[in-house]
């Protein structure tokens, strides 16, 4: 008898996965540890802290919609941060911070109990994916001889931006104080030499000083190339010269966006009969109402407006964007949330004056929810336009769909996808640094009426690539995801 070989199948790979604890960046990591999932025997440890963990629980149903795979697990942090308490823009840094303080004791005691400590019922962890400002996590994989994967929610070219900031402060681009002329051209960041002006590079850099935003970023950003590489959520049709730029100093750089469409393909692939629309990793309750106002409007006629999780308006700046709202005679469906507004009494102004006002004056024409099931909302057949604060995962939603967009930037990489948008895809209107009601109303029309086919035409050309970057038949994401996920499978090796 001839002897008996028998194979043993290697042990799945094992990801530990942390995103910055923000609702962005939240739900594009949840999307690609989801992607993984579908596409592959893997087992990923997701690691929160408490008040996103909860979020996701409550509203995002992550457990009933993760145990499909066996191998997911949502982990909490021992210790809660930022617990209950809205994060503004002025929290970024020290969100990072707290976080970090929080999560870097922790990663590297679980990564060394698991070398020392290690059993046969459970696999260690044989990879991690990091959020790419989080260098304390490559420190303790480099340490403990794990390989990391940085995974950056922004586009690529506000990556790039960031990754030319030492070539900006170096021919002393920046930084500039807000007063200045902000439409001087800037010159140092490759690739975007003709159209990029001091008002479209990142918020931070018009502060005067180099602000803790702008140092963390530099510091961060400037340690990518140590990664074994680096996830983007983008595709190649849409950012591909750029893309080229950051492959000189990253070169295993691996695009697979957009995401949450990447996601859903893949689903509807492994199991064609499943109703689920695209996952929703929302950390609030959506208002489903707005679907049902939605169903009764007329094709492409109506103008969505959300600026994102994090955005806040001063109720000026709110009554004027309403003004030219009402004065352009566009429909509107329009997310405020509770806390978008701040300033003086904003307690009593967020809980009656904003949507009374526009409740009554609008009642024909608008509709108002608190949260939006925003990529239902994308899909719509009735909505013709998205005036959004150019967040990148409302901008890729946006894109997928073919909704142009006028854009609003508020901070961050916000200021580089609006200029993007306006100036080299064509998609839209970029409104940066302006908040007047007559410019409101002529940016609307001109979306929304005078060249809405246009804008209508450029935008499906766009999506057509987005469509076919997640495409099965040699799609660039789709086949880009194989590489990670082959490089992950050969860690476990
Ligand atoms: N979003 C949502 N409902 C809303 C507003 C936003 O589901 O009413 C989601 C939106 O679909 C996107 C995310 O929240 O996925 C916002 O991320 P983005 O990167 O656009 O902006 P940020 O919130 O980080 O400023």
């Amino acid at each position: 008898m001839g002897e008996h070989i028998v194979e043993v199948p290697a042990p799945a790979p094992h990801v530990l996965m942390i995103p910055v604890p923000a609702q962005s960046h939240v739900n594009s990591m949840l999307n690609l540890a989801e992607i993984l999932c579908v596409a592959g025997d893997i087992n990923i440890t997701f690691l929160v802290s408490k008040n996103i963990h909860d979020g996701l629980l409550l509203h995002a149903n992550v457990e009933s919609r993760f145990s499909n795979y066996r191998g997911f697990r949502l982990l909490c942090l021992p210790d809660g941060i930022y617990e209950g308490k809205i994060i503004t823009t002025d929290d970024v840094a020290k969100l990072n911070d707290s976080f970090k303080s929080v999560a870097e004791p922790f990663l590297r005691e679980v990564l060394l109990s698991l070398k020392s400590n290690w059993t046969k019922t459970k696999s260690p962890f044989t990879t991690i994916i990091a959020d790419g400002v989080m260098s304390f996590a490559i420190d303790a994989a480099e340490e403990m001889s794990v390989p990391i994967f940085y995974f950056r929610p922004v586009s690529a070219s506000a990556f790039w931006a960031y990754f030319s900031l030492p070539q900006l402060i170096e021919n002393g681009e920046i930084p500039f104080s807000g007063d200045d002329d902000m439409d001087v051209a800037i010159t140092n960041v490759k690739g975007m030499e003709g159209f990029l002006r001091r008002r479209d590079l990142p918020s931070f850099c018009r502060s005067g000083i180099r602000s803790p935003d702008f140092e963390m970023i530099l510091t961060e950003t400037a340690q990518t190339p140590r990664a074994n590489g680096l996830i983007l959520n983008t595709f190649e049709d849409l950012e591909g010269p750029i893309l080229s730029q950051i492959r000189t100093f990253c070169p295993n750089l691996y695009t697979i966006g957009p995401l949450h469409a990447h996601l859903k393909s893949r689903m509807a692939a492994v199991n064609p009969n499943s109703s689920m629309n695209s996952s929703s990793n929302s950390l609030q309750e959506e208002d489903r109402s707005c679907i049902e106002w939605l169903d009764k409007q007329p094709s492409r006629s109506v103008l969505y407006v959300s600026f994102g999780s994090v955005t806040v308006l001063k109720k000026e700046q709110l009554l004027e964007f309403w003004k030219g709202l009402v004065n352009s005679g566009v429909k509107f469906l329009w997310v405020i949330r509770p806390d978008l507004v701040t300033g003086k009494n904003c307690d009593e102004h967020n809980k009656k004056s904003p949507a009374d006002e526009l409740e009554t004056a609008t009642k024909e024409r608008g509709y108002m929810v608190g949260w939006a099931p925003q990529k239902e909302v994308l899909a719509h057949p009735a909505v013709g336009g998205f005036w959004t604060h150019s967040g990148w995962n409302s901008t890729l939603e946006s894109v997928v769909e073919g909704v142009p967009m006028i854009c609003w930037p508020y901070f961050g990489d916000q200021q580089i996808n609006s200029r993007f948008v306006g100036e080299v895809w064509k998609i839209g209107l970029d409104m940066k640094d302006t908040c007047d009601k007559v410019i409101v109303e002529q940016m609307i029309k001109d979306l929304m009426v005078d060249r809405k086919d246009d804008f209508l035409k450029k935008a499906e050309e766009i999506a057509k690539l987005a469509r076919k970057s997640i495409g099965s038949d040699d799609g660039s994401s789709f086949c880009n995801l194989d590489q990670p996920t082959r490089l992950l499978v050969a860690c476990t090796s």
